[in-house]
């Protein structure tokens, strides 16, 4: 399965991409996160990017298509992978394309999460997960069971984005509305785009993925 994930920051890209690489036995590939990895180790992406994501600005689309070229090859891709935060611009759905075409692989849905500015923001400000397994985790929505303890690796140490402040979201739903929104009727003209509510509760917005998937013959793999 092939599935790209596309919403504003917030919507839940990442927590629904983590539940789908589980249910259908794919790769999920957080294009965010493989960038703050690269600011970590100090690469020269790394340093390039930085800056710009403290901004809530795209880093170029010529660092993204290549770390995704590398990326979609690698081997725990074997059975297809969820791409969660790329393609961002319509150069970057273009060059997706292209890739797809040499690998001979077929996308097979773009589902798009709506929710809400107003709640996007409130999501965005109380994200938080762990250091250790990177489970994501809201001040409201999601606390894990155990105060203080991850849920999925006992791990006890959480980390919050630097550009999850107040005043850089703005910038990135800025971004999104500019940049990354023109992608959807890229992708309705090819008749991949579903829609689906991303206001509702984490379970729902799952089961309504799962029935898009369904629906195009995509059954998942665990029960
Ligand atoms: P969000 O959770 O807000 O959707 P991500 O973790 O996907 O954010 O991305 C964090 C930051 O990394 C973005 O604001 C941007 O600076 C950079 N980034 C991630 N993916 C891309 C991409 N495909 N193109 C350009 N920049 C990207
Ligand atoms: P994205 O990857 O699109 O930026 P995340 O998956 O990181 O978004 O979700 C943003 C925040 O909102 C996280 O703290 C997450 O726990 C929470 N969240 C995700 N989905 C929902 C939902 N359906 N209802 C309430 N909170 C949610
Ligand atoms: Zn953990």
């Amino acid at each position: 399965m092939e599935l790209i994930l596309l919403g504003p920051p917030g919507a839940g890209k990442g927590t629904q991409s983590k539940l789908l690489e589980t249910r259908y036995g794919v790769a999920q590939i957080s294009t965010g996160d493989m960038l703050r990895a690269e600011v970590k180790a100090g690469s020269p992406i790394g340093l390039e990017a930085k800056s710009i994501m403290d901004a809530g600005k795209l880093v170029s689309d010529d660092i993204l298509i290549r770390m995704i070229g590398e990326r979609i090859h690698r081997p725990d891709c074997a059975k297809g992978f969820i791409l969660d935060g790329f393609p961002r611009t319509v150069p970057q759905a273009e060059a997706l394309d292209k890739l797809l075409h040499e690998t001979a692989v077929d996308l097979d849905a773009v589902i798009e999460l709506k929710v809400d500015e107003a709640v996007l923001v409130e999501r965005i400000s109380g994200r938080f997960t762990c250091a250790k397994c990177g489970t994501g985790y809201h001040d409201t929505f999601k606390r894990p069971q155990r105060e203080g303890v991850c849920d999925v690796c006992g791990g006890t140490e959480f980390i919050r984005r630097p550009d999850d402040k107040a005043e850089t979201v703005h910038a990135r739903l800025e971004a999104y509305n500019a940049q990354t929104a023109p992608i959807l009727p890229y992708y309705r003209a090819q008749g991949r785009l579903h829609v689906v509510d991303g206001m509702a509760d984490m379970a729902d917005v799952e089961a309504e993925i799962e029935a898009v998937l369904r629906k195009i013959g995509i059954p998942p793999a665990v029960s």
